[in-house]
């Protein structure tokens, strides 16, 4: 969705407030912490002075703002391989200089970061290297990965890291942790994620509503305000807009011939170019694993709501919503269940040279979708967050010859 949009001013204004509001309170003393995206932020709302900062998202924002490879250099110049997933790199290069081109001059230092297994161990590594450059505590949250439903031995595992998490900062931070609070921010998440939800649903209208592209760029505020009202209002207003945009005949490419689905985290460097070439072409990635993920648990498209109970159980619960600690049968339900409701003619498996976790199963989804489903794929070399890993003439040629597979079919039809 165009900045032109009143949810695209309110998403400027969302996170940039979101990160004035952490360099702040941190400077008048607040206790900061960084975390991991899946490490649950409403936990720190039960407490009255704690703020967060998030150094993947931190990242991403480098990378679409076009700062993603000064960044990586720094770390590559301090010897960090260029094989390393470019958020680390450009998380260590942005550190190694203080946030110098950093659009939000980086993140105020941490007095101690959290990171978890979840996602994929080298995040935990990253955050190792800041515990020994700063000298500051490291919590890890092991959460197993999943290759069914969540079992109960493993929320419960996961719970009793909470509780530690928490004492740890009510030992290290001297405050105390008030649950209810905590409760109120997870409904908040939770309230918001549906209003998220009811956005990602106009991609099921023809022509659709939004692109996958809008609700890349809309994830921002999951990473830096959720759990807060603000969070709530926001997702509220993108999906009333997008809905009456949808009801006034407002459509992102209104001459959709090809919906698309795309397979992996955003190529923050591309978005703009290529939403506006595919457009150009009738076509329009309509949808994402990497987005419509958020609020499910494992392997779903259908939000999974807070019930007004424990919320340490819904935010364990909720822990392995992102793709990457999938197997391979959780992975093909959701490609699956997604590709039927958004009716996709084809998909665009991103192998991703940064997020191994990410790409390391794509060839045998693509064999699964095409080979057994019959859903047109091609696969494309791209990095999310580092533009020297990606050709965007191979990158086109692919998707082009990936419409004309699209259009082959339908003529055999
Ligand atoms: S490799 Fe993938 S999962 Fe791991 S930190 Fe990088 S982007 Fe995240």
């Amino acid at each position: 969705m165009s900045e032109k949009t009143h949810s695209g001013k309110h998403l400027t204004k969302v996170v940039g407030e979101a990160y004035m509001d952490l360099h702040a309170r941190a400077a008048q003393g607040a206790f900061v912490v960084w975390i991991a995206i899946n490490v649950p932020a409403e936990l720190f709302y039960g407490f009255d002075n704690v703020v967060y900062g998030v150094p993947e998202s931190h990242a991403a924002l480098n990378a679409a703002k076009g700062a993603g490879v000064t960044q990586c250099e720094k770390a590559e110049r301090l010897g960090y391989s260029m094989d390393l997933c470019s958020y680390a790199r450009i998380d260590i290069g942005s550190v190694s200089d203080k946030g110098m081109d950093s659009p939000t001059f980086g993140l105020p230092k941490p007095d101690l970061l959290v990171s978890d297994t979840n996602n994929c161990s080298l995040l935990v590594k990253w955050f190792e290297v800041h515990h020994r450059e700063m000298g500051v505590p490291h919590f890890i949250i092991d959460v197993p990965f999943c290759y069914e439903p969540q079992k109960e031995k493993d929320r419960q595992y996961i719970i009793r890291q909470f509780k530690d998490l928490i004492k740890t900062i009510e030992r290290l931070s001297g405050q105390t942790f008030d649950e209810k609070k905590a409760m109120q921010a997870v409904a908040n998440t939770s309230e918001g994620i549906n209003h998220w939800k009811r956005f990602l649903t106009f991609a099921e209208h023809r022509p659709s509503g939004i692109t996958a592209f809008d609700s890349f760029v809309q994830m921002a505020p999951f990473l830096v305000a959720r759990g807060t009202p603000q969070f709530v209002e926001h997702y509220r207003m993108l999906a009333d807009e997008t809905e009456q945009r949808v009801a006034d005949g407002i459509f992102p490419v209104p001459d959709e011939k090809y919906r698309l689905f795309w397979d992996n985290i955003a190529p923050w460097h591309q978005l703009r170019d290529m939403s506006g070439r595919l457009a150009a072409l009738g076509t329009n990635i309509v949808g994402a694993t990497y987005t419509s993920c958020i609020g499910t648990v494992e392997g779903s498209f259908e939000l999974f709501a807070f019930d007004g109970g424990d919320p340490l159980e819904y935010c364990a619960r909720t822990q392995n919503c992102y793709m990457c600690p999938h197997g391979m049968k959780l992975r093909g339900k959701s490609m699956k269940e997604a590709v039927q409701k958004l009716n996709i003619d084809g998909i665009v498996f991103a192998s991703n040279r940064s997020c191994k976790p990410y790409s390391i199963t794509q060839m045998d989804q693509q064999k699964l979708m095409t080979g057994q489903f019959g859903v047109p794929s091609v696969m494309i070399e791209v990095d999310h967050a580092d533009a020297r890993k990606y050709s965007r003439e191979s990158t086109f040629t692919r998707l082009e010859a990936l419409i004309e597979a699209i259009e082959a079919g339908r003529r055999a039809v």
